[in-house]
């Protein structure tokens, strides 16, 4: 969940949010501003240590190998 601060500034670089005040992404963290992404606690709905690492993990290697 991100503050009210947060979503403000999200919403002004064309971040969208979803009702709850999370981060939109899609199936691999990709905010709706294409060079945007997000992971872990601001996106999803299993605030856990473990999704937040595994999603880390898996985007860093994607984008960089
Ligand atoms: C009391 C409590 C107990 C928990 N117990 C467990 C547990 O037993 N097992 C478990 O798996 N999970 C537990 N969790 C959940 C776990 O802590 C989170 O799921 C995990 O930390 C998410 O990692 P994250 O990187 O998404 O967010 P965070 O760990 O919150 O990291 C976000 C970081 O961003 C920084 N930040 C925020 N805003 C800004 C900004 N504007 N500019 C720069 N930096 C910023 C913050 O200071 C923070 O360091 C617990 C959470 C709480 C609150």
């Amino acid at each position: 969940m991100s503050t009210p601060q947060a979503c403000f500034l999200y919403e002004q670089v064309g971040v969208e949010l979803e009702k709850d005040g999370s981060i939109k992404v899609d199936g691999q963290n990709q905010t709706t501003v294409p060079s945007i992404y997000a992971i872990g606690d601001v996106c999803t709905k299993l605030p856990l240590t473990p999704v937040a690492r595994m999603e880390g993990t898996y985007l860093a290697r994607r984008l960089f190998g």
